[in-house]
């Protein structure tokens, strides 16, 4: 038996959380969950979104699916512990991982994509530190060499592991020459080990240029913490929409697996939303848990459920989450 914990997170999240775990039941796998209820809707009964109880069970668990939580907005909560900035400070998640691959039978404005973005995950713009400054504020940005480093190795390495054969580092260190100077020079250090790969460095305005352009350019991205954030966006964009985006937030220790999309509280509770990028981090976790054959179904179940025409709203079809959910259940059955 192997127990992951389960966050399914406010908005969308108990809806498409409870869609991955039908179609993980439905693996004949061991798995026992242990559910943990944070974020907003936790926030409005107790006050506190996350807990540090919460945070040692998780670490005790080492591994978790979690679905996106809602973030209060500055005028509803003055001082906020963000579930997800803090699980990833405290679990030392410093990657993110964000597989973007072109799904069949979605309509998008660009076709065989197929690239990942390694997004640094603790530190940069999102470090957690504004402070007041006259009559403004500012926002701490923090690069340090040895989490430059050790992100850098992952995203070569990866691309080693992965038959990838370029790494293109997106940065804007003409602009901010100290911080971004040093995350650039660390990666392009680390890249000299990997003489078999590729390297590339782009401004991130240039980046986002050729992301639309010509998304063959790109391999491997590794990047900083809020263009990896931006840079996703584009990206679900090029491949037909938010909901399609898994991610894997990765440490030495720990993981935890969470689409790249929002809580989308706007369609919350409709049976809407679409559970693809949720079924897609649930597939990365079991490829982390070393269940390839099972990963490797839930994606080849999708693509046959798409291939189908059962897609939801968002991608241009009229199924529900939950037909969408059955469907890849009985294709994956199928196989
Ligand atoms: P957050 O602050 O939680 O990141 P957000 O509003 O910035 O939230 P999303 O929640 O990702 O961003 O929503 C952006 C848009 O994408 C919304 O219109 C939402 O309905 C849509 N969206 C996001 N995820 C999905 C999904 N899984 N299925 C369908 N639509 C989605």
């Amino acid at each position: 038996m192997v127990k992951i914990a389960v966050i399914p997170g406010d908005g969308i999240g108990p809806e498409i959380t409870n869609a991955a775990l039908k179609v993980l039941d439905s693996l004949n796998i061991n798995l026992e969950y242990e559910f943990f209820y944070i974020g907003y809707s936790r926030l409005r009964k107790t006050g506190e979104a996350i807990s540090d109880d919460d945070i040692e069970a998780i670490k005790k668990i080492g591994i978790a699916l979690m679905a996106p939580v809602i973030t209060p907005s500055p005028k509803e909560v003055k001082k906020y512990r963000s579930p997800v900035l803090t699980l990833r400070k405290e679990l030392d998640l410093y990657v993110n991982l964000r597989p973007v691959k072109s799904l069949p039978g979605i309509r998008s404005i660009r076709r065989n994509v197929d690239m990942v973005i390694v997004r640094e995950n603790i530190e940069g713009l999102y470090y957690g530190v504004e402070e007041k400054c006259g009559n403004g504020y500012y926002a701490l940005m923090v690069i340090t060499e040895k989490n430059a480093r050790r992100l850098a190795k992952f995203a070569f390495n990866y691309a080693k592991n992965h038959g990838r054969k370029k790494v293109t580092i997106v940065h804007k260190a003409n602009v901010l020459r100290k911080t971004h100077g040093l995350f650039l020079k660390t990666c392009l250090e680390v890249a000299k080990k990997y003489p078999e790969i590729n390297v590339e460095d782009l401004h991130v305005d240039v980046a986002s240029m050729f992301m639309i352009l010509k998304p063959e350019k790109f391999d491997v991205i590794i990047t900083t913490n809020i263009f990896g954030d931006i840079l996703s966006g584009v990206c679900s964009a090029l491949i037909g929409g938010p909901g399609l985006l898994p991610s894997a937030n990765l440490g030495d220790k720990y993981a935890i697996f969470s689409p790249a999309h929002g809580s989308a509280p706007d369609i919350a509770g409709k049976n809407i939303a679409n559970p693809i990028a949720m079924f897609l981090s649930a597939k990365m976790m079991l490829e982390k848990l070393g269940f390839n054959g099972e990963a490797v179904r839930i994606e080849k179940a999708i693509v046959k459920t798409l291939k189908a025409g059962i897609k939801t709203l968002d991608i241009g079809g009229k199924a529900s989450t939950t037909e969408f959910t059955k469907a890849v259940i009985k294709f994956l059955k199928e196989e």
